[in-house]
């Protein structure tokens, strides 16, 4: 098994493995950096063992274990760069709690895992993530003061969905005023994949704007709560990324912009919430580039549930405006990415981890410098 060595460790400041036998916690909290603040990020409780059914029970056990810690060190760095492009006083960190939490999740359990990001005296700050609910958080939150989106509580700030759909939104407007010249969305045709929590709220924010609407979600209930109030043209969700639109916004799950799909992409922007939209960074990021396809990084353009909890995380009384103006400067950031990237030639993605790579290490130098 691998922790230093692995691909993802890339300057890990800490990475803290946890059990409690009584209630079956396992789980890896890694610190990717706290140069910029306490390292937040969310909690994700993931069954890595399901993915290895067919191995014999002992390397299926030793596959889990390094998926996990893959998952974990791939996931922390990337809200370092998260947070650093978002301009917040936060770090990257992230925690995964390995296992089916139908089967394991339990309130002893939670309690257990927050007695350790107790232990951790601030350095990591969890939240809600892939396999956890407000309800996981609540319970976390008996044994621990480092745990941010609450609902209630001094410092609460609540679901962060709505805020990552203005941060979406305004990151579209931005996107299309720099690859079509247009200064407003009147009548620009947008394909929205998945219209959830983040999906549904950029749907309204566009229909106000004067977009039109082509939707696509596997779950029908949502597409009847959008359409009950927002026109839209309703395609299948095998056909959303192939239709006639100026931008394409996924806003369900990672990894849809992959070989297959790239080809069939008619839009000249893709700009939406979904985490890790590229199923490689480094090559589909390349072929979108090749094909003149505007790719706004997922992890700038969906930074608004981050800024979101960052006066939570602070422990600070939340500053709406100061919030509002966050969420909004994400259009700032995108034009700066793509800017450097038609200049340099180079894909996005690759230019947005560099900037944030730069911030990090900067701000640790200059901690460095203030130490001594
Ligand atoms: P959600 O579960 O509320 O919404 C996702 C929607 O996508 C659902 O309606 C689901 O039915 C639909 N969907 C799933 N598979 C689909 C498919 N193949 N085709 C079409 N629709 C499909 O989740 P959310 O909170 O809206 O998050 C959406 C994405 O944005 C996720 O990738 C999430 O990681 C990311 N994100 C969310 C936030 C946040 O604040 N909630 C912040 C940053 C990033």
């Amino acid at each position: 098994m691998t922790v230093f060595s692995s691909r993802a460790f890339d300057k890990h400041e800490q990475v803290v493995f946890c059990s409690d036998p009584d209630t079956g916690l396992r789980a890896i909290i890694a610190v990717h950096s706290t140069a910029l603040g306490p390292a937040v990020g969310g909690c994700r409780f993931w069954d890595y063992l399901s993915a290895h059914a067919h191995a014999p029970a002992d390397v299926a056990e030793a596959r889990a274990d390094e998926d996990a810690i893959f998952d974990v060190l791939r996931l922390s760095r990337g809200m370092s760069y998260k947070n650093a492009m978002a301009g917040l006083r936060l770090g990257g960190g992230k925690a995964v709690i390995m296992g089916d939490p139908a089967e394991l999740a339990s309130p002893a359990l939670f309690h257990a895992f927050g007695r350790h990001i107790q232990r951790l005296s601030g350095t990591y700050l969890t939240a809600e993530d892939v396999g956890t609910s407000p309800a996981f958080m609540t319970e976390i939150a008996k044994t621990t003061d480092y745990v941010t989106g609450l609902e209630d509580g001094e410092f609460a700030t609540g679901d962060p969905s709505p805020q990552t759909a203005i941060g979406v939104f305004h990151g579209i407007k931005a996107a299309v005023g720099y690859k079509l010249g247009r200064s407003d969305l009147a009548g620009v045709r947008v394909a929205i994949q998945g219209v959830g929590h983040v999906g549904g709220g950029v749907a309204r924010h566009l229909h106000d704007a004067g977009a039109t609407l082509i939707v696509a979600d596997v779950n029908q209930r949502n597409i009847e709560r959008l359409t009950a109030d927002v026109p839209a043209e309703v395609v299948s969700p095998q056909a959303i990324h192939t239709v006639d639109a100026e931008v394409f916004a996924p806003c369900a799950l990672g990894g849809g912009i992959n070989d297959r799909t790239i080809p069939q992409i008619k839009a000249q922007v893709i700009a939406g919430a979904a985490n890790n939209q590229l199923e490689n960074e480094r090559v589909h990021g390349e072929a979108l580039r090749r094909r003149g396809i505007l790719y706004a990084p997922d992890y700038v353009i969906n930074a608004g549930g981050i800024i979101s909890v960052e006066t939570e995380a602070l422990k600070e009384p939340l500053d709406e405006a100061a919030r509002h103006a966050k969420v909004t400067n994400i259009a700032n950031t995108l034009r700066e990415v793509f800017q450097k990237a038609d200049a340099e030639d180079r894909p996005t993605g690759l230019v947005a981890n560099e900037i944030a790579e730069r911030r990090i290490a900067d701000a640790r130098q200059s901690r460095l410098e203030a130490a001594e």
